[in-house]
């Protein structure tokens, strides 16, 4: 092993593995466009106190997984952990609120989380998201949830399971919060020492432990629907229906909390059929307090969030990664003394026509740079020696299906390419 490596828990993307990040990337970035979101892209590295204002003190993010430093001109900053809050801060700073609302804004791109690395679970991890700003209707709760879904079904994952809830608002859950605080109370002993702080802090996060997910104490706790205000409770009714109307499935969960405190009624997660809580691939919720809390106007908004490596990995276990780049359309043969500058000047002209060349290997044997093209499944070979370029010339000769060598002049080359199509 070299002495050098990529930080644990940040790992390399290779060639190999593009194929797969580009067709989710691309999938993204189509369903994006099929719901008019636009696209925005923030810092990678903000003002620490965009997350420690908004994300809670108490989440795992501001409690243990931040990447957070002193530049050299001594301000505390953050690589980002996630992108809601960056965005808001965006849209406060470019005044976003004076356009028309709501402002659909999607992203995409690298978040960092001092995460214990494990399958799925990385220190720099991908997140493509979307958020619905200045809109409080139900109507737009159902707009994100139906983007995500569409995201999975176009991504050919469409069985992902969607838990929904409603955390209410802060009133809500002043009151949830008492009666929780009864009820675990007793129990505490018997609780992780995680859950038993969050008990004194935040209360509510002790029903997203994953320690004690199986607590009979945490099984058995009392639902927040059962204490939702009825502009609450109208809301969550109106989401569940546009939802039915949509022909989404869902399940009503109580114990979605989510782990960011930022978050206000409509609160899901998407999940594999077979999860056992750790592989949470997208989740969304939304997040009216934000905007407040980072001194803007008070906005509703809503949003989610899904992890790319999630995603892949998901798409792999099913066998429905693409593991191969479209295959090149021709690859240059050089030879002899003329062959390389002129097979040089015809490939940008191919390419100039839209075609994917690969430059040839000046210097090789007739049969090597053959077999290199064949192994490399391009299209076409096209070979340019001497005689070819004093005649203006190429033979293009198709690989892998039958079809005979042409004799070509170069100005038609592209076209006899495009043609055999
Ligand atoms: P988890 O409970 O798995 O830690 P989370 O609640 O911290 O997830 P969010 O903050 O909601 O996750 O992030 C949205 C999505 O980003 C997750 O559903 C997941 O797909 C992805 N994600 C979060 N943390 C990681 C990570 N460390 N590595 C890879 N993907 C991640
Ligand atoms: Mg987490």
């Amino acid at each position: 092993m070299p002495d050098l490596q990529s930080p644990r828990g940040m790992e390399d993307l290779l060639p190999e593995d593009a194929a797969v990040w580009r067709h989710v990337r691309d999938i993204a970035e189509h369903v994006a466009r099929l719901f008019d979101y636009g696209y925005i892209s923030t810092p990678v590295v903000e003002d620490a106190r965009v997350f420690l204002r908004t994300v809670g003190e108490e989440s795992d993010i501001a409690q243990k997984e931040m990447y957070v430093f002193e530049d050299r001109g001594g301000d505390r900053m953050a690589l980002r952990p996630e992108g809601t809050a960056a965005i808001s801060r965006a849209y406060i700073e470019h005044g976003m609120g004076s356009r028309p609302q709501p402002v659909r804004l999607f992203y995409i791109g690298p978040f960092f989380r001092y995460d214990r690395p494990q399958a799925g679970r990385y220190r720099q991890l991908w997140q493509f998201g979307a958020e619905c700003i200045g809109d409080a209707s139900a109507a737009a709760d159902a707009e994100i949830i139906e983007l995500q879904h569409t995201l999975y079904q176009e991504l050919g994952l469409p069985d992902l399971l969607l838990r929904i809830n409603s955390i209410g608002t802060a009133e809500t859950r002043a009151r949830y919060t008492e009666a929780l605080r009864e009820h675990f109370r007793p129990h505490l002993e018997s609780l992780s020492k995680d859950s038993q702080r969050r008990f004194e802090t935040n209360i509510l996060r002790i029903l997203d432990s994953k320690e004690d997910a199986g607590h009979p104490a945490v099984t058995g706790a009392p639902s927040i629907l059962d204490f939702l205000t009825e502009e609450d409770a109208a809301h969550f009714a109106a989401v569940q229906g546009y939802l039915g109307a949509l022909g989404i499935s869902y399940v009503v969960d109580p114990r979605v909390v989510r782990g960011l405190d930022y978050y206000a009624r409509t609160v899901w997660e998407f999940e594999p059929p077979d999860a056992a809580g750790q592989s949470t691939v997208g989740a969304g919720g939304r997040y009216d307090g934000l905007m407040e809390l980072l001194g803007g106007p008070a906005t509703p908004a809503v949003g989610f969030a899904t992890g790319i490596e999630r995603i892949v990995l998901n798409l792999r276990r099913r066998e429905l990664a693409p593991e191969e780049e479209a295959p090149v359309d021709v690859a240059m043969v050089p030879l002899g003394e003329a062959g390389p500058a002129a097979a040089m000047r015809l490939a940008r002209a191919l390419r100039a026509a839209g075609l994917a060349v690969r430059a040839g290997t000046p210097g090789r044997s007739l049969r090597a740079q053959l077999r290199a093209a064949s192994n490399s499944n391009a299209a076409f070979a096209v070979i340019l020696g001497d005689d070819e370029a004093r005649d203006g010339v190429a033979q293009v000769k198709p690989l892998g299906a039958d079809g005979e060598q042409l004799t070509v002049p170069f100005g038609s080359v592209a076209d006899a390419i495009q043609r055999s199509w």
